[in-house]
């Protein structure tokens, strides 16, 4: 299968352009589907996150092509946060009130950025504005700075 750029939402957050998915259609670029009759990259590390958090609507694969991903499609996480798609790394959170731990969507992490070099430490900054979120079972302080949770 091929899916067409035309297909996907165009998203233009964080200094640069990335194309969202469905679920529907991040479930068939994980099978092996083409984008634009292009494969993309590294997507196997991307998947075995996916597998744990595709239920969740405000969290999505995305795809960007760029000079800093050679002009090939790279994938990667985005967040639905303040009315606008934002980069996130997944990594595992856990609160400082209770026991909650699981998968968070952190913009704090400078690889996010570099792809557009002359704005990356500003776009890191404009990250740590960006208000985090609260554990989903206590509402307490989590130890990273998240802007998506896994549910309690
Ligand atoms: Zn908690």
């Amino acid at each position: 299968m091929d899916i067409s750029t035309e297909n996907l939402e165009k998203v233009n957050s964080d200094g640069g352009i990335f194309y969202v998915f469905s679920h529907e259609q991040s479930e068939m670029l994980l099978a092996g589907s083409s984008i634009d009759s292009e494969v993309p990259k590294y997507l196997d590390a991307l998947s075995g996150k996916w597998s744990t958090i595709k239920k969740d609507d405000l969290i999505r694969l995305a795809l960007q092509k760029n000079n800093y991903t050679r002009n090939r499609w790279v994938g990667l996480f985005v967040a639905y946060h303040d009315d606008a798609y934002r980069r996130v790394d997944l990594q595992m959170g856990r609160c400082r009130d209770c026991d909650w731990a699981g998968w968070i969507g952190t913009p704090l992490s400078y690889e996010l950025y570099i792809f557009n070099p002359k704005e990356a430490s500003r776009l890191f900054d404009d990250a740590k504005k960006m208000k985090p979120l609260c554990c989903p079972k206590c509402d307490g302080k989590l130890d990273k700075h998240a802007i998506w949770t896994e549910s309690g």
